[in-house]
């Protein structure tokens, strides 16, 4: 039995209360494989005496005795008289400390005056003595011997009370409903129950050369450690056994597209044949080059080369293109969809947003009908009579290139010969999405193209089968965006500034972390941050008046949006007033004035997407970073970051560096990584390792016949891991 396979649903587990069902769905467990697969958050090392007079090295943690207990009154008392609290005191043997009992009086028939207790909790100094008001405590026996019981008594010996004191504890996450006592003893009892017979993962010879533990070990002791080296040999094993089996699902993929499972579609692969000059150039090509005010970068050479290559070999094209902010990607994309068109075929390019999807639409409409190519677009909005209409073209093949958003990939689009698919803003998209895009023609062609680029140590993960063309450098002309930081108080420089560039016929995006006012994203009631909304009004009343200003956000009609953004584009419009809804892809040339408020509620990602906007025409631009005036030191370190650095790919390290992969924009939303216990940054050691492990183990035994591979084999078949993820 794997892991995976205990799908028996959590009501098994004995001693499991029917009202903890509902709260364990909620954190989306509802079998024991969820349940034993739920990695503790953070361990709380208690096997470790820390005794009073170390408080400030961490939490306390040591044997403590009851003086006496006194009831204080704080503040106001209340009609029910009890607005007393009680106030413990207690000592070491050696310091001497108080415990304040906030909302806790019960407590006074607890601790009691004499008796000796566990304490874990943080101290500090108030009014002169050590204090507590965040502590645990557990009753321990009263000889002298107590403190030097061996610390880390295995879980099994300690009977049926299992003390929370010398041992490492684990911490769950909760969901309400849920403690973490409860948490720990549901675990430890479907660990007694199931964790036993469970089989390895991992094939023996590594789990022998690495020294790794067994399954059902490495599961006990993640959760209940007797030790700190155990806890560190269990999460190694655990991340190096899910990072393996990331490679192995990457290699395969790379495998069967490379591969014996045949190559295109074989009309293509003869018109490909029978092309002149592989890697050339093709007609609508060399003619779209031609009719260009500009020549193409070296950058956009060399990928639209691996891109024609690509598309001539027998193999279906699975190509990343990363290009910072601005270095005209959309171009190359076009490029390639020329030549899916030149064979006959179809091509489709999504986009992550509606705004976006129009925008390439009178691009391509621009730039590719001239040459005879047939333009559609599609999005969810578009009405049923011209929807039926596109739908009936594009199944004719009357529609050579469609562009749109996710709504391209839905049930009832049906291609006539699609070949080649290009995913704008890649990282705005699932994995997930992959399958069915590609689903939609015979062998396509995939062309992913990344802005937010893709930092290194995570490329080589879930991207790892794909081949990847770097546009580095930026069309010429261009001038380094000026950036500059500006507290909140300073704004009116700021506002100056954008009314001089204004003056000059230049325009401004101005951007907020909220739509509207009151607005909460969970964390803060946020009272003192502005909204688009309430700034919107602010600015062309007091600011800008007499300067035509427009409000753009995710609420706003999508017929709208794109008529705001038509009259912005015109220049009709000169500010635009802006949630991150202008974060990825909008492209107008004049606007010189990119200002971020609040710019310390944004990820670097983003900060460093929307500062891409302005800087896009010949025009020296600038983008303010506006951050408020209490910001935290972590805040000024990321913004520096921002100050310091023009290059999407230091900006996306650092930000996954300062926030971990998990916040990176777009990536824990998308789903595109979720993992369980293994951080691709933190672990790049071990990803490296389990990726070279796994792509020996293909490379000479790619079916995983060999008796040594056979569990390899059977977990993919009977436990995918990732399967959920969509990988
Ligand atoms: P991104 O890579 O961020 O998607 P875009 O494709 O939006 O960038 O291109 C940014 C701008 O650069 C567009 O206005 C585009 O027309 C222009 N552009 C693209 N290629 C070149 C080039 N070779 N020379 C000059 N301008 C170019
Ligand atoms: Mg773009």
């Amino acid at each position: 039995m794997f892991l995976k396979e205990l799908t028996v649903s959590v009501s098994n587990i004995k001693g499991l209360g029917p009202a903890k069902i509902k709260p364990l769905a909620n954190m989306g467990i509802y079998n024991v494989a969820q349940l034993l697969g739920r990695c503790p958050r953070d361990w709380e090392d208690r096997s470790r005496i820390v005794p009073l007079r170390d408080f400030e090295k961490g939490k306390v943690c040591t044997l403590v005795t009851v003086r006496h207990c006194e009831w204080l009154r704080l503040g106001k008392v209340g009609k029910m008289g009890k607005a007393e609290t009680l106030k413990v005191y207690i000592d070491d043997g050696e310091t001497k400390a108080s415990l304040v009992c906030f909302n806790r009086p019960f407590l006074e028939k607890q601790l009691l005056p004499g008796c000796r207790y566990y304490l874990y909790g943080s101290f500090s100094y108030k009014y002169g003595e050590l204090q507590s008001s965040s502590f645990e405590f557990e009753s321990a026996p009263a000889s002298q011997a107590a403190l030097s019981r061996p610390a880390a008594k295995p879980a099994a010996e300690s009977g049926g009370a299992e003390k929370n004191f010398f041992r490492i504890l684990p911490i769950y996450p909760l969901s309400a409903g849920l403690t973490q006592n409860y948490m720990r003893s549901l675990m430890r009892n479907t660990l007694r129950q199931y964790a036993a017979p469970l089989e390895n993962e991992l094939p023996d010879s590594i789990i022998k050369r690495d020294g790794l533990l067994s399954k059902a070990d490495a599961l006990n002791a993640l959760h209940f450690p007797n030790d700190i080296e155990q806890l560190e040999l269990a999460k190694k094993t655990c991340i190096y056994e899910e990072l393996f089996y990331l490679e192995i699902i990457v290699g395969k993929r790379a495998l069967e597209r490379k591969g014996a499972s045949g190559g295109k579609a074989p009309a293509k692969v003869a018109a490909a044949a029978s092309r002149v000059g592989e890697g050339n150039f093709t007609p609508l090509q060399r003619r779209l080059i031609e009719r260009l005010p500009f020549k193409l970068t070296a950058g956009q050479e060399s990928a639209l080369a691996d891109i024609n290559r690509d598309m001539d070999s027998p193999y279906p094209m699975a190509r990343l293109l990363q290009g910072d902010v601005g270095s005209g990607k959309t171009l190359v994309s076009f490029l390639a969809a020329l030549k899916a068109i030149d064979y006959g075929a179809q091509a489709a390019i999504m986009a992550p947003t509606e705004l976006l999807a129009h925008q390439h639409t009178e691009n391509a409409a621009r730039l590719l009908e001239p040459l005879g190519v047939h333009v559609g677009f599609l999005t969810g909005n578009i009405k049923t009579a011209g929807r039926n209409q596109l739908l009936k073209s594009l199944a004719a093949g009357n529609i050579d290139l469609v562009l749109g958003t996710h709504a391209l990939f839905s049930k009832n689009v049906v291609y006539n010969k699609l070949s080649l698919v290009v995913i704008d803003e890649q990282h705005r998209f699932g994995v997930t999405q992959r399958q069915a895009i590609l689903a939609k023609g015979e062998r396509c062609d995939l062309l992913m193209m990344s802005a937010t680029p893709i930092p290194r140590t995570l490329a080589l993960t879930v991207f790892g089968d794909m081949d990847v063309s770097v546009i580095s450098s930026m069309p010429p002309g261009r001038k380094p965006i000026e950036t500059h930081l500006a507290r909140q108080s300073n704004e009116k420089k700021v506002y100056d500034f954008v009314r001089r560039e204004l003056a000059q016929g230049r325009q401004a995006y101005f951007v907020y972390p909220l739509i509207e006012a009151g607005e909460n994203d969970g964390e803060l009631p946020l009272r003192s941050l502005k909204d688009a909304e309430s700034m919107a009004e602010r600015l062309a009343k007091e600011v800008f008046p007499d300067t035509p200003l427009a409000l753009i956000h995710s609420k706003i009609a999508e017929d709208k949006k794109r008529q705001i953004m038509e009259s912005f584009r015109a220049g009709g419009i000169k500010i635009l007033v802006a949630t991150s809804v202008v974060e990825v892809g909008v492209d107008v040339p004049n606007a010189t004035c990119m200002v971020i408020e609040h710019a310390e509620r944004f990820g670097l990602s983003a900060l460093h997407q929307l500062r891409g906007r302005v800087g896009r025409g010949s025009f020296q631009s600038f983008c303010f970073l506006v951050y408020s005036d209490e910001l935290t030191e972590d805040g000024k370190q990321r913004l520096k970051v921002m100050l310091e650095n023009r290059d999407g790919f230091v900006i996306a390290e650092e930000d996954l560096r300062l926030r971990g992969p998990g916040q990176i924009v777009g990536t824990e939303q998308s789903g595109y990584l979720k993992l369980g216990i293994a951080d691709p940054v933190r672990d790049a050691a071990c990803l490296s390792r389990a990726r070279t492990d796994a792509f020996a183990i293909l490379a000479s035994d790619p079916a995983l016949n060999l008796s040594e591979n056979a569990v390899i084999a059977s977990v993919l078949k009977r436990a995918p891991p990732f399967s959920d993820a969509g990988l």
